[in-house]
């Protein structure tokens, strides 16, 4: 219950922090076509196309790819650009910042730390308190609820008495 599972996905876990080295003809194996376009062939998703676009669930995202956590809906923000857009990742390990030049263009991608998938990119123009807007393909994201945590907090509050 506490997991996502993935049939034919190996080392896909939300648990396991430990890095993920595939080679491509395993990737292709074990990933859906349109997760393997985005997180291998560095592809886009068209904007506006995402269910997490405008999506204000509590939970977490995590890389669709390894199950690796990524962000928290809490630094999740409306930025309009047709993507789901974030402040700050969940740690500083949960991705990788790399330069790309690609389109003539230089812009930094962003890749998740553990199995270095493409997400998307970052640019400076986010909201406070980074200033950072992580603009990211949501094909690569898995999002799970946090209704358990949730509960947890409801049932060990509920008895203290309001002061
Ligand atoms: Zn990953």
């Amino acid at each position: 219950m506490d997991t996502i599972n993935k049939k034919n996905n190996p080392v896909y876990s939300n648990t396991d922090t430990s890095k993920v080295n595939l080679k491509e003809e395993e990737w292709k194996k074990v990933l859906p076509e349109d997760v393997y376009n985005i997180a291998r062939l560095k592809g886009t998703e068209r904007p506006w196309s995402s269910k997490y676009e405008s999506f204000n669930e509590k939970g977490t995202y995590y890389c669709a790819a390894c199950g690796n956590a990524l962000f928290k809906s809490d630094t999740k923000f409306e930025s309009g650009c047709g993507w789901p857009s974030f402040y700050e990742p969940i740690s500083k390990t949960s991705i990788i910042n790399t330069p790309d030049h690609s389109h003539g263009m230089t812009r930094t991608e962003v890749q998740c730390g553990r199995c270095k998938a493409h997400l998307g990119h970052v640019f400076n123009d986010g909201p406070p308190p980074t200033g950072l807007r992580y603009c990211i393909n949501g094909v690569i994201l898995d999002f799970e609820k946090a209704k358990d945590a949730e509960k947890k907090y409801n049932e060990e509050n509920k008895d203290k008495p309001v002061k």
